[in-house]
């Protein structure tokens, strides 16, 4: 970065958020620029980090910027000159408020939060710590020889590694993630995202439509993911039977697996306490009619406690998450003589005369220091990689046929903050406890669940559209009266990934389906009439160009220009925390990966074991139906 474009860096994020006098200032809170809490730094060290083509792109920018004045212009002008650079500010933006809401200084707190009314992470529960994997550590280049090789250890995989293991098969699990357990999670925001999730974060589509979030580390997204368990719905289940070839999945055979599941997982609805965005939820579905229903969760009730459950989405350190690490993972490796390797990411997947024959990957040390080359030769190999590494594996590998990296489902998620005029304590409680199914299947089987979310502050802070720094500052003084629910949309339409030159994955997707277009918009209407019914005083769509509606106004006016924000980049705030799809079974060859059973088309031995299994999306969150069709996919392993 040249010094012009460190300059012109820094003070955008003093742009972003900068010093603003107000009469209410007794925290310092409206007077904090960015740099006050070091974000300038942190946004200059992570543009430090990316590669050479996008910060150059950055680099560009800020050259538009300086030649507009930016340096010698007032804040009003600078925000001027930052709208009329369009949407290319907006992933910086977002970054400067991550950091500047999200980033614990070196005592662990950010003054930023006495404002937000967030306490800073749960204390660390009084639990014995325990790490009882110990990863292999290559010590130079590593071969090593399995009955099965098991790429990525998520919902899946760890699922189908620890069934192998049991089964007697000698299993090598390679994970690109690190394994973290109970002792190493502190529930700080920005801390989980760099050690537990895909890329360090939430990370956009290449076409910004959508911001992606996926765990990465031994247990993949059952280490991260908010623990609400949710059995196949037979709608579901009769269209991969009827349409796709799943036969068994519509009948008793599949009750079964997901029963064991269930059963395994320790479900239980006795550990959903309603925080207060839950009892808005509750009160709005009363008055409104709809349908209210409390969440089942994967968790253990005897280390139950709410608030460490407020944070879970940054690992759980009272060790009540059943995750797969603690069900599958753990006992086969302490017990069946499983082996991991965690930092291990899989290349390619190796194949003789047609057939699976092991993979090849390359481990590094934490540190970035070491690295050596992993092969493992099996003949049961199964790519568990999440539905968007797990296309790039066969796309990297040649094999697959033409579907892979199609049919990828996102359930894209609109977020509406309600104002309650009261602190909603939103850190503390689990983040799903309730949900309303009253319009999954609005139309044609498609339709959306309305979910509440996980508090975040840097997270939160950066979905906040910027416009000005004095309206961001006035949404976030504001922030811990605010209780948010979701409409997470059974989608239809896809869209794909793909490898760039670099061979690494790349995920597309443009919400154009008609059907998609109309749910989504009937999730949004559906939002802020639940929040209204709920009593909510202002309602704030998460969407660039719709100001807030404030108690008093015309709803349905309001109503009327929420249905107008694009559904893209640069108009509604879109998220997906379940990726689908991406390597489906099904019969046809041409339109699917797998066969019905899970093995692949074209090179038999190799099985997708995780969520880019499915032919369609679930609908529902869908870690319990990955788990039960990857308890049917070990059956079938086993059986051959
Ligand atoms: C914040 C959040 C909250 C969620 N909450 C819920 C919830 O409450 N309920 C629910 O049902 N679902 C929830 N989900 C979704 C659920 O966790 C995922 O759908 C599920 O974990 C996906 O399982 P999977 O096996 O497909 O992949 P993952 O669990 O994502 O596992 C894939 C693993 O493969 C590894 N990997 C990737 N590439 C490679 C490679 N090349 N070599 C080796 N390893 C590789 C990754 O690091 C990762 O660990 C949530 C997800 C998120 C992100």
């Amino acid at each position: 970065m040249t010094d012009l474009r460190t300059q012109v860096l820094r003070l955008l994020c003093d742009t972003v958020v900068p010093s603003i006098d107000h009469p209410d200032d007794a925290d310092g809170f409206w007077a904090r620029r960015a740099s006050d809490v070091a974000a300038d730094l942190g946004v200059l060290a992570t543009v430090a980090a990316m590669p050479a083509e996008q910060r150059e792109a950055v680099g560009a920018l800020l050259d538009g910027l300086a030649a507009q004045g930016f340096l010698t212009a007032a804040q009003a002008r600078r925000e001027q000159i930052l709208a009329s650079a369009g949407p290319a500010v907006a992933p910086l933006a977002g970054l400067v408020l991550l950091l500047t809401y999200g980033m614990p200084d070196a005592t662990g707190g950010n003054p930023n939060w006495t404002r937000l009314g967030y306490p800073g992470p749960a204390p660390r529960p009084a639990v014995a710590l325990q790490r009882p994997i110990t990863p292999l550590r290559p010590d130079g280049d590593l071969a090593l020889e399995a009955d099965a090789v098991v790429i990525g250890s998520g919902a899946g995989g760890g699922l189908i590694a620890g069934r192998l293991a049991a089964a007697g098969a000698r299993v090598v699990v390679l994970e690109a993630g690190r394994y973290r357990s109970e002792a190493d999670f502190r529930q700080f925001e920005l801390e989980a995202y760099q050690q537990s999730y895909r890329r360090g974060g939430p990370t956009p589509t290449a076409d910004q439509n959508i911001t992606l979030m996926a765990g990465a580390g031994l247990g993949g997204g059952t280490v991260i993911n908010w623990t609400n368990c949710i059995r196949t719905t037979d709608r579901v289940r009769r269209q991969w039977a009827d349409e796709h070839g799943l036969t068994d999945v519509a009948g008793p055979d599949f009750d079964r697996h997901l029963d064991t599941v269930w059963r395994e997982l320790s479900v239980t609805d006795r550990c959903s306490e309603f925080n207060r965005a839950h009892e808005a939820m509750h009160r709005g579905a009363e008055a409104l009619g709809w349908s209210f229903a409390t969440v089942h969760r994967n968790w253990d009730e005897k280390r139950h406690d709410a608030l460490v459950a407020g944070g879970l989405g940054f690992g759980d350190p009272s060790g009540a998450k059943r995750s797969t690490v603690k069900v599958y993972l753990e006992p086969a490796v302490t017990g069946h003589g499983a082996r991991v390797v965690d930092g291990c990411r899989v290349d390619r997947i190796l194949t003789d005369r047609g057939r699976a024959a092991g993979v090849t990957g390359r481990w590094t040390s934490e540190d970035g220091r070491r690295s050596a080359a992993v092969t493992v030769r099996a003949p049961i190999v199964v790519l568990a990689a999440g539905a968007l590494e797990s296309p790039g594996v066969l796309l990297r590998s040649g094999i697959g046929g033409p579907a892979v990296g199609e049919h990828l489902r996102l359930h894209p998620c609109t977020v509406t903050l309600g104002n309650y005029g009261t602190d909603m304590r939103g850190w503390w409680g689990p983040p799903q406890a309730a949900l309303i199914d009253e319009f999954a299947a609005v139309e044609d089987g498609y339709g959306f669940l309305m979910e509440s979310v996980q508090y975040t502050t840097g997270l939160g802070a950066s979905a906040m559209p910027f416009t000005t720094g004095a309206e961001h500052k006035e949404a976030m003084a504001g922030y811990r009266d605010f209780g948010s629910f979701i409409g997470l949309i059974r989608d239809r339409g896809h869209g794909r990934v793909t490898l760039d030159a670099g061979g690494e994955t790349t995920a597309w997707y443009d919400l154009t389906d008609e059907l998609d277009l109309r749910n989504t918009r009937r999730a949004v209407e559906a939002e802020i009439r639940l929040h209204h019914a709920a009593g909510a005083r202002g309602i704030r769509v998460l969407g660039h160009g719709l100001p807030p509606w404030q108690a008093g106004e015309d709803l349905e006016a309001f109503i009327a220009r929420a249905g107008e924000i694009p559904l893209r980049a640069g108009g509604a705030v879109l998220f997906s925390a379940h990726q689908m799809g991406s390597c489906r079974m099904g019969a046809d060859p041409a339109t699917s990966v797998a066969d019905p059973r899970g093995e692949l088309h074209d090179t038999p031995g190799v099985w997708i074991g995780d969520a880019s299994a499915f032919p369609t999306a679930s609908g529902t969150n869908p870690m319990i139906t990955i788990m039960a069709l990857a308890s049917r996919t070990a059956e079938m392993c086993l059986t051959g």
